[in-house]
């Protein structure tokens, strides 16, 4: 018991350990004005995980110079549960917002500061929950794993998937859901559509082959083959029920009395569960190929970013009973996507829940509230009694 409490005052309380980590920026974004190193994130967490007893991996993302994934694990084990968040922030707007972004402010019962709600605000309480087991032989590990770029590129937790850690039965990725349990939500694609055709004074067609003529079909077959997967895919958990596929913008030609030589579309898609995302992008490739032909156009048709995977973990599953028996809540589907996917793929049983509203993420004045801090930290010690102790 003595020793238990030397190891929990080793590190820093809730407050004063999310004041620290709302401090460090960490930024991610496609931007290279906006994007920042995690390190400093990391090395903090490493640095209060460390005497409490947990071994920490720190690993650097491959082919992304400061950007760091760590792996804490007390205990050991082939099972075992994951408690899972990114380090990184979204961009931030300093004029629209009230107090400075990166000073924790207490104001209304509430915590403001950039990443308070989205989501470093769930390292400090699930450190906390952790604080009570540092002293009790573990029969599964529990496993703190922190990531780098959620909110760009997703490439933190693409890389952990590549290199299969780390290696548990259960995780919960604490994104803001007000404390409720998800267990899917949709993938997120975004793609680019582009014809390279021939430009020529438009009173002779003969003279070019025009790319907007041929987007103009093509605009036509994305929203019959849109049609088509929404008669083919329902699925009633979600606000919305059906896959969407949104036309998002469109650059083509510069004159009215000049052919068009090239035209380009870009589109967003949101796949159901049980949709797969090769099998979308050949579809819409087995429509554009012989349009492209026939109108004699070059065409490309490539994704404007890897895409993130739709995402289920059946109702059944334990860990989402031992959610919904917590929180008293039955475990729902939204409309963000997240790391679950690259989790599934580690062989985890993934659920997403975590304190704080989707709604104050990625807005000015992000906020968590002071009332979410316990019942967090109550859950998160009733799943690590279920699973690893
Ligand atoms: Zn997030």
């Amino acid at each position: 018991m003595v020793q238990s409490t030397d190891k929990a005052n080793a590190v820093p309380g809730i407050r004063d350990m999310l004041t620290r980590l709302i401090s460090l920026p960490s930024i991610s974004s496609a931007s290279p004005d906006w994007d920042h190193s995690n390190e400093a994130v990391i090395r903090t967490l490493a640095e209060w995980l460390e005497p409490l007893g947990f071994a920490v991996d720190i690993l650097e993302v491959p082919g992304m110079p400061g950007k760091y994934n760590l792996i804490a694990t007390l205990g050991s084990g082939s099972g075992g549960l994951v408690l899972s968040g990114h380090t990184d922030t979204v961009p931030f707007d300093d004029k629209r917002w009230q107090s400075d972004p990166f000073t924790l402010t207490e104001k209304n019962d509430r915590w403001y500061g950039l990443g308070t709600c989205d989501m470093k605000g769930f390292f400090p309480l699930a450190i906390e929950a952790a604080k009570a087991f540092v002293d009790q032989p573990l029969q599964q590990p529990l496993i703190i794993l922190a990531t780098a770029d959620e909110e760009s590129s997703m490439n933190g937790a693409r890389a952990l998937a590549e290199a299969g850690k780390p290696k548990a039965r259960y995780a919960v990725i604490g994104e803001p859901t007000n404390l409720r349990p998800v267990r899917m939500h949709k993938g997120i694609m975004m793609e680019r559509l582009r014809f390279d055709g021939q430009s020529g004074h438009s009173s002779n067609p003969d003279l070019g082959r025009n790319a907007l003529e041929g987007m103009h079909e093509a605009m036509g077959e994305l929203l019959a083959l849109r049609a088509e997967w929404q008669d083919k895919y329902r699925n009633p958990n979600f606000e919305v029920q059906v896959p969407t596929l949104n036309l998002g913008c469109i650059h083509g030609g510069d004159n009215p009395n000049r052919i068009c030589a090239q035209c380009e579309l870009h589109f967003d898609l949101r796949p159901l569960p049980g949709m797969n995302m090769e099998t979308l992008r050949q579809s819409i490739l087995g429509r554009m190929q012989p349009l492209a032909e026939r109108h004699q156009l070059n065409l490309t048709f490539e994704p404007l970013f890897d895409g993130v995977p739709p995402f289920e973990t059946p109702a059944d599953a334990a860990l989402v009973k031992a959610c919904e028996k917590l929180t008293g809540h039955t475990a729902h589907a939204v409309a963000f996507a997240t790391e679950a996917p690259w989790l599934q793929k580690l062989g985890l049983e993934t659920l997403v829940m975590g304190p704080g509203s989707i709604d104050q993420a990625h807005q000015p004045d992000e906020y968590l509230e002071l009332a979410q801090l316990q019942p967090t930290v109550d859950i998160l010690k009733g799943l690590i009694k279920e699973f690893c102790l």
